[in-house]
């Protein structure tokens, strides 16, 4: 692997309405709503909220008859496709797929009716709907678990591989695999041994991944150690938390791998003994009033010259505090010196400045 570039694994193209999914497309961001989706109006409020923050595919849940009602409002409304999560019920899928939706979430393993889910791929077919494999430790087949004793990376990875040649069997291609294991380790296994056995874009996640600093860490290892190998076409960060969180961090993580970039990327010093401003206080501001703004930009906010200097270099633009002021640097060469209470303001002029002369 050539240093500092991700290669990413070869895969054939899904499209989920408008969203290309493998074959070299943007891994893509994607999130799901925690509202009832049959309250239309608190759905479509959160979707956009998503969107606004770079969610492209929103995933909704689809419980009850009611729910699968509401989706045609919703899909129809929506700035996004809209997939529809579906768990143990052809019946809701049915009524799902006649609602302008552009994708299902199915688990083979807990419909476990080769019948009806060939009846909903035929379905899908038709509608052009595309669908999301999903693998679960908890519905996995019986005969698997009588083979490993328990749900194993292998084990997992068996099973999608057996449910996507069944529905490669009845004719239906356009779709991705999840595979999700109860723990970190068991899920990079299992999309790894899948992986390297087929050419299907995976969707990969951390299942109940936690609380927003919990679910962050873990999904940052086990996506980060996934996405290094250069697997995974679209990434889901399940959290505790506002789902708009989800968004941000799963720009995080794969901003921190070159793959994608979102909003201004931050570059601060972790603070120590010689600090003399108030640090965490001005990078706070700097990331609130940076919040929305979608630059390729990095910015440097360092608290003492000592690497302020070399950070400045690799940086656009960005701050070395000193005491009670700071040198503000553009381009690696210092512009002018601001005092504590101006520094934020200072900054932010000069993103401007720099965000006209991007656009033109
Ligand atoms: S940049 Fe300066 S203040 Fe910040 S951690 Fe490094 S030495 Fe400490």
């Amino acid at each position: 692997m050539e240093y500092g570039k991700i290669k990413r694994r070869k895969t054939r193209a899904v499209y989920v309405g408008n969203v290309k999914i493998g074959d070299n497309a943007p891994i893509v961001v994607q999130s799901m709503t925690d509202t009832k989706t049959h309250n239309i109006e608190e759905t479509l409020n959160q979707i956009n909220r998503l969107v606004e923050a770079g969610c492209e595919l929103v995933r909704v849940a689809v419980p009850t008859e009611k729910d699968a009602l509401a989706l045609k409002e919703v899909a129809k409304n929506s700035p996004v496709p809209i997939i529809a999560d579906i768990h143990f019920s052809p019946r809701i899928a049915f009524i799902s797929l006649e609602s302008g939706i552009a994708g299902i979430r199915l688990n083979p393993g807990n419909i476990n009716d080769k019948g009806k889910i060939r009846e909903i791929l035929q379905e899908c077919k038709k509608k052009n709907i595309a669908v999301r494999l999903g693998v679960n430790s908890g519905s996995l087949e019986e005969r698997l678990l009588e083979k490993y004793g328990y749900p194993s990376g292998e084990a997992l990875a068996e099973s999608a591989l057996y449910w996507s040649e069944f529905f490669e069997s009845v004719g239906f291609t356009n779709f991705k695999v999840s595979i999700k294991g109860s723990d970190v380790l068991q899920n990079i296994e299992a999309n790894r041994i899948f992986a390297e056995k087929t050419d299907i874009p995976l969707h990969i996640g951390i299942t109940e991944a936690g609380t927003l600093q919990q679910g962050s860490i873990k999904s940052a290892v086990g996506l980060g150690i996934l996405l290094y190998f250069g697997i995974g076409d679209t990434i889901r960060v399940s959290l505790t938390a506002d789902p708009v969180e989800e968004v941000k961090v799963a720009y995080q993580i794969l901003s921190s791998l070159g793959l994608r970039r979102r909003g201004v990327e931050i570059i601060s010093c972790p603070t120590c003994g010689r600090i003399e401003v108030n640090l965490p206080e001005i990078v706070k501001k700097v990331e609130e009033r940076l919040e929305g703004i979608d630059l390729p930009l990095k910015v440097a906010i360092m608290g003492c010259v000592v690497n302020a200097i070399g950070e400045a270099r690799e940086a656009n633009i960005g701050l070395a505090c000193g005491n009670k002021s700071a040198i503000l640097f553009k381009e690696g060469k210092p512009l002018k010196r601001v005092s504590e209470e101006e520094m934020v303001d200072e900054l932010l002029k000069e993103i401007n400045n720099i965000s006209k002369n991007l656009k033109g």
